[in-house]
């Protein structure tokens, strides 16, 4: 059993995407074990996306990811990791297969409805930076 970070974006909230994507991440056999709806300050997201901050579209994605509510997750199951990641499909919804959450909901690059952590390390970090762990049970 592992664990696995995720976010529904801005861009899925303001759509009222919430359910229906919870929906479909326990029909994959996933487990909600700890969520909240939050907003996220410029500080927050800086610091949740600080791998990307050299990159081109970080200041896109700082202004993106606190444009409007999130929902924070731990989803928990038999590997969470892979398994929500698979679920999510590619960055691109264009590149993204059929049947997954990005190819169903997301829009582009930039407003792709849901992240998800992409290793055990980066799992860890971003529990960590969005929960306690009386928060999740
Ligand atoms: P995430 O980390 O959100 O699950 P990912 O691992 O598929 O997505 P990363 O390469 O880690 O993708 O990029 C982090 C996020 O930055 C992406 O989800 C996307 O919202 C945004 N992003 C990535 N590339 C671009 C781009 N070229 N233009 C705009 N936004 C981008
Ligand atoms: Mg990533």
């Amino acid at each position: 059993i592992e664990r696995t970070f995720s976010i529904i974006k801005p861009d899925a909230t303001a759509r009222n995407l919430t359910g229906a994507i919870n929906t479909l991440i326990e029909n994959a056999g996933l487990r909600i074990v700890a969520q909240k709806r939050v907003r996220w300050t410029k500080t927050q997201a800086r610091e949740f996306y600080a791998e990307h901050k050299a990159r081109p579209f970080f200041a896109e994605l700082v202004e993106t990811m606190t444009s409007g509510p999130i929902v924070v997750q731990v989803l928990e199951g038999e590997d969470a990791i892979a398994s929500y990641r698979a679920l999510m499909g590619a960055t691109d919804p264009a590149e993204a297969k059929r049947g997954t959450l990005r190819k169903r909901f997301a829009e582009s690059k930039g407003q792709n409805s849901v992240h998800g952590s992409d290793s055990a390390a980066s799992a860890k970090r971003e529990i960590a930076l969005n929960f306690t762990t009386k928060e999740i049970v």
